[in-house]
């Protein structure tokens, strides 16, 4: 195969570096299958990976990107042989094995799903771990039993990724959202993807009472730290959020009161180790349920060699919703 096109982070004593390279092929880990990578994305996590400031990667050298769509080159797995469109995010492809910022990705097979019916590579990769992890905790919520009957649900960190996602399933599916936002400016466009109601970060991001008035029955926060506590704090008798993220802080300087006093749920959503079961079923929902036009509206298709320069503009606060990055 010879070399193909990646940004490989690379750690010497005096620090991590990222540059594209000539990747030698010889290289690429173990895996019973070989993608040609089409699309990939900028998460979070991926602005992390790049920026050095947390142990994202923890493999060196790395290619970094912890999603990809692609289509099979080689294979020696039943399930996925040559020619089948797939998608991957997660399992620690990114941070401990090669990821995504390539034209090459050789994974275990157990660890892709089959490009979702009614989606394209590029739709994929528009939604991302971002949106998959947005439908987690939309399954959480319901798998609690909440319905849009109950009362209204908060998305935190609204305009951002996973906030984008939430906020478009959960209006799709007859929710009155609020979404919460340091961006006041994005008010109409967080208003397009279906929110009720907006309201300011601020009144979320300090610190609160350890419990308030009852303003909504379910949340998903990608925000963290005393976000989530408000949120909480402000959670309705037996709600549930489903926390996600740390945007604003690994912290959780909450009490226990929304627990004890409300019976609130607090519901942990991972993606990365979720099991296959669960996995499937939210690319197959995001597949059926997910509005196309408006995931056209919050997504972004940037170049490969654009993706250094989105990395830090993530983790600054400035994207909006969701990029696309086009590899192949
Ligand atoms: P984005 O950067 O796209 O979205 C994060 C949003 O949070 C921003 O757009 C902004 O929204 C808000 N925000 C940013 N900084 C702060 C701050 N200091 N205080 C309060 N709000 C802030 O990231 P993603 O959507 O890709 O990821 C969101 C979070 O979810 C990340 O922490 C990520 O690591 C986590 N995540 C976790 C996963 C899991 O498996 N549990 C999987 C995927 C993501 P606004 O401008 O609207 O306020």
């Amino acid at each position: 195969m010879g070399t193909f096109k990646a940004l490989v982070v690379r750690k010497s004593d005096s620090g991590q570096t990222a540059a594209f390279e000539d990747f030698d092929a010889a290289e690429l880990m173990d895996g019973d299958v070989t993608v040609r990578v089409t699309h990939s994305t900028v998460n979070y996590k991926d602005g992390l990976a790049l920026s050095a400031k947390s142990p994202v990667v923890r493999r060196f050298p790395m290619i970094p990107g912890i999603d990809f769509a692609g289509v099979v080159e080689a294979s020696s797995n039943p399930d996925f042989p040559v020619g089948r469109s797939v998608v991957l995010n997660g399992w620690g492809v990114g941070e401990t094995h090669l990821g995504g910022y390539a034209e090459v990705a050789r994974v275990k097979g157990d660890w892709l799903v089959a490009l979702p019916e009614g989606l394209t590579a590029g739709e994929a990769m528009a939604i991302g771990t971002a949106g998959y992890t947005a439908m987690l905790s939309v399954m959480a919520l319901e798998s609690h039993g909440l319905k849009p009957a109950d009362g209204p649900v908060v998305v935190t960190g609204a305009a951002g990724g996973v906030g984008s996602v939430a906020v478009t399933l959960l209006a799709g599916a007859g929710w009155h959202v609020i979404a919460s936002t340091g961006r006041p400016a994005e008010a109409d466009y967080l208003k397009g993807l279906g929110a009720a109601e907006i309201i300011e970060r601020a009144e979320l991001a300090g610190p609160g009472r350890p419990i308030g008035k009852e303003r909504w029955a379910a949340g998903v926060d990608s925000v963290g730290s005393h976000t989530l506590a408000n949120v909480l704090a402000m959670t309705k008798y037996r709600g549930a959020v489903a926390a996600c993220g740390l945007a604003g802080g690994m912290d959780l300087p909450a009490s226990v009161a929304p627990f004890i006093l409300r019976g609130v749920a607090l519901l942990g959503i991972d993606s990365v180790m979720c099991p296959k079961p669960i996995r499937q079923e939210a690319w197959r929902r995001l597949g059926a349920q997910l509005d196309k036009a408006k995931l056209g509206q919050m997504t972004q298709t940037i170049a490969l060699s654009d993706v250094p320069q989105a990395a830090a503009d993530i983790l600054a606060g400035k994207v909006r919703g969701r990029l696309v990055v086009t590899v192949g």
